[in-house]
């Protein structure tokens, strides 16, 4: 679970680091009220390897795929579709 608290020195709630700092590198002397929170606030600039993988970003990834073998599925019909049809080019010419 990641915390966050607010820190004296940005003047608003921060995410807090790993290493018990807030995002702007301000110590723990200038953070306080520490809570918890579910998911990782993107407007206190959360930074590092774990906000890769909030719930927002995997259900972005799981919907990029979805789009992706839409888009892929579209391209083989078209291609089906162009096949089918390049005949009655060839004879034209
Ligand atoms: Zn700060």
């Amino acid at each position: 679970m990641p915390h966050a608290a607010y820190c004296s020195e940005c003047g608003t709630n921060v995410y807090v680091r790993a290493d018990g700092r807030c995002p702007m590198g301000h110590g723990p002397e200038s953070l306080s009220n520490y809570y918890e929170v579910d998911v990782w606030p993107g407007h206190m600039g959360a930074t590092g390897p774990s906000s890769m993988f909030t719930p927002q970003t995997l259900a972005m990834a799981r919907w990029a795929r979805v789009t992706l073998v839409i888009i892929v599925a579209g391209l083989l019909l078209m291609c089906c579709f162009a096949c089918a049809i390049s005949p009655f080019f060839f004879t034209t010419y």
